[in-house]
C-alpha cells in the first residue's frame, strides 16, 4: 500500500512514514492510493471472530509492507485488551428500535481510545524499528488529551507534552490527564485559552531547527492510522446487524469528520452501508455545506458537546479529494481559496456526490437535552450529549416510514464524562465508572506555565531532550 497527498505535491510514502509524518509536506493529508476490499465471504467469516482479530484482518493491507500481519495482530490484541467490555465495541438496542454503538469502553471513556490505543503501539513499534524517538506535542480542550496520554504513557521512544488551558477544562478531564504518573508524560497548564495553547503548539512546529532537533510529532485526527483503525467498528457493527445479507445505516456525531469518514471508507471497501448521516451540534459548517454547497466558516459557539465545537473539519478534505476525482492540484487551489476567503463553493458534481453519499443534520441545545431526557424516560438509561446529537438527527430526520435499514447510532462518550449536561437534562447524575471514581484521590502531575513561547520551548527542551 502506498500513500499519496490530497494536494498532489508531496512524496509518496509507505505506512510507516505516513504514521510518523502526520501532515503531508504540501499541507495535504495522506490517503491510500487504492482501497483493499472486504468481500461478503470475509464478512461472513468475521461473525466468528474477536474484535482484535477483525481489526487485524481489516487493517493488515493498510500497514503492509511496514508491518507484518503477525506484528499487527499482537498490537491489536494488546490495544483492545485495555477495553473493559468483552465485545470491545458492543451494540445495544433502544426501545424505539435504534442501535447504539458503544465506543466508550476504553481507558478514557471516549471513542478516541479506539484509534489511539492502537496508534500508541504502532508509534512505539515503528520508532523501535528505526532506532528513533519522537516528542509528541499537543493541545487539548478535553477528550483528545487524556486519550493521547493513555495511548503514549510508558511507551519507549515517545515523550508527550500536552497543553491545556488552565482552569478551562472540567475537573474530570483535567484529572484524567494529570493523575497519570509516567516519566514520559508532561502536562502543562497554560495561563490562557485553548486557542492560545493551539497557537503555542503551532509556533513550536513552525520553528524548524527545534522541530527537527526534538523530532516533534502529533497524534491529531488527521493521522491516517486513526481513520483506518476506526473503520473496524463499522465492520463489526454491520456484521452484528446482519451483513453481508443486510445493509445497515449509521448516524455519526461529527466534529473533525474522522469518525464518519471511516464509515465511508468501510463502505467503499465493500461493507453494505446504506445511509451515512452526519450529525452536528449548532456548530454546523458540515450541515450547511451539505445543504448549500458552500463551505463557509462562522464563529464557534460553545455547546454541551464540546468535542464537536469546531470551525473547520480537517478530515473533510479527504472526502473532497475522493468526490473531486482525486485531482490534487485542483484541490490545493480550492483549499488555498478557502483559507484566503473563509469560504468555498463546491463544484456541482462534488455537491451531488456529497448528497448522494451522506445525509446531514444540525441540532440545537434544547433538542440535545430533550433527547437525553427522552431516552432516560423510555429506556431508563443515560446517554452523553454527543450521542444525543446523533440520536436526535436519526429520529428527527428519518424519512417518512422510517429508515429502510437498521439504524446504528454512534455513542462516542460515556455519560459520566459529561455528567453536568446529563444531570441538567434528566435530574440524574450519571454514576462514575470505577476508573473515573478512583481519580479523585490520586496525586496530580502538572506544570503551570505562562502563555509564552520561549518559556514553553525551554520546558520541552529540559524535559524531553535525550
Ligand atoms: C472527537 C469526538 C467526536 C467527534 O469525532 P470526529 O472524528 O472529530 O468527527 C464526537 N464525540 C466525542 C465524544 C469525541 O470525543
Amino acid at each position: 500500500m502506498r500513500y499519496v497527498s490530497t494536494r498532489g505535491d508531496a512524496p509518496i510514502l509507505d505506512f510507516g512514514d505516513v504514521l510518523l509524518e502526520g501532515l503531508a509536506s504540501d499541507g495535504g493529508l495522506y490517503v491510500p492510493d487504492g482501497l483493499p476490499t472486504i468481500s461478503p465471504s470475509d464478512l461472513a467469516d468475521f461473525a466468528g471472530l474477536e474484535y482484535h482479530e477483525v481489526a487485524t484482518r481489516v487493517l493488515a493491507p493498510f500497514v503492509a509492507p511496514s508491518l507484518s500481519p503477525d506484528e499487527l495482530a499482537l498490537m491489536a490484541q494488546d490495544a483492545y485488551s485495555t477495553f473493559t467490555h468483552t465485545d470491545v465495541v458492543p451494540v445495544s438496542g433502544l426501545d424505539a428500535g435504534e442501535h447504539l454503538v458503544e465506543l466508550f469502553w476504553g481507558p478514557t471513556l471516549s471513542f478516541k481510545d479506539v484509534a489511539l490505543q492502537l496508534l500508541g503501539r504502532l508509534f512505539e513499534h515503528e520508532l523501535a524499528r528505526r532506532g528513533s524517538f519522537m516528542t509528541v506535542v499537543g493541545a487539548t480542550s478535553g477528550d483528545t488529551g487524556s486519550a493521547a496520554i493513555e495511548a503514549c504513557r510508558d511507551r519507549a521512544g515517545i515523550e508527550l507534552v500536552m497543553l491545556h488551558p488552565a482552569g478551562r477544562v472540567t475537573e474530570i478531564q483535567r484529572r484524567q490527564m494529570t493523575t497519570v504518573d509516567s516519566s514520559n508524560i508532561h502536562n502543562v497548564a497554560i495561563d490562557g485559552t485553548f486557542d492560545d495553547c493551539q497557537d503555542l503548539v503551532k509556533a513550536l512546529f513552525a520553528d524548524r531547527p527545534f522541530r527537527e532537533r526534538m523530532r516533534l510529532g502529533a497524534v491529531n485526527s488527521i493521522n491516517w492510522a486513526r481513520v483506518a483503525a476506526q473503520t473496524v467498528y463499522y465492520v463489526t457493527t454491520a456484521v452484528r446487524l446482519g451483513a453481508p445479507e443486510w445493509a445497515v445505516s449509521f448516524c455519526v456525531p461529527t466534529g473533525n469528520f474522522g469518525n464518519v469518514l471511516a464509515g465511508n471508507v468501510a463502505r467503499r471497501m465493500g461493507v453494505p452501508i446504506d445511509r451515512l448521516v452526519v450529525a452536528t451540534n449548532h456548530n454546523d459548517i458540515l450541515t450547511r455545506t451539505h445543504r448549500s454547497g458552500e463551505m463557509s466558516i462562522s464563529e464557534v459557539r460553545p455547546s454541551t458537546s464540546p468535542a464537536m465545537d469546531i470551525q473547520v473539519s480537517s478530515n473533510f478534505e479527504r472526502l473532497l479529494f475522493e468526490l473531486g476525482g482525486r485531482h490534487g492540484a485542483a484541490l490545493a487551489a480550492d483549499m488555498a481559496q478557502f483559507r484566503a476567503e473563509n469560504s468555498l463553493i463546491l463544484a456541482p458534481d462534488v455537491q451531488a456526490g456529497l448528497r448522494a453519499d451522506f445525509d446531514a443534520g444540525a441540532v440545537s441545545e434544547p433538542e440535545v437535552a430533550a433527547t437525553i431526557a427522552a431516552v432516560n424516560e423510555s429506556d431508563d438509561r443515560l446517554i452523553d450529549p454527543h450521542t444525543a446529537v446523533a440520536l436526535t438527527v436519526a429520529r428527527r430526520d428519518a424519512p417518512t416510514g422510517g429508515w429502510s435499514t437498521p439504524m446504528a447510532v454512534m455513542s462516542t462518550a460515556h455519560p459520566a464524562k459529561f455528567g453536568d449536561a446529563v444531570l441538567e437534562a434528566t435530574g440524574r447524575q450519571p454514576e462514575l465508572p470505577p476508573a473515573l471514581a478512583a481519580l479523585a484521590d490520586r496525586e496530580e502531575h502538572l506544570t503551570a506555565l505562562p502563555n509564552d513561547l520561549a518559556t514553553l520551548r525551554d520546558f520541552v527542551t529540559a524535559r524531553c531532550t535525550r
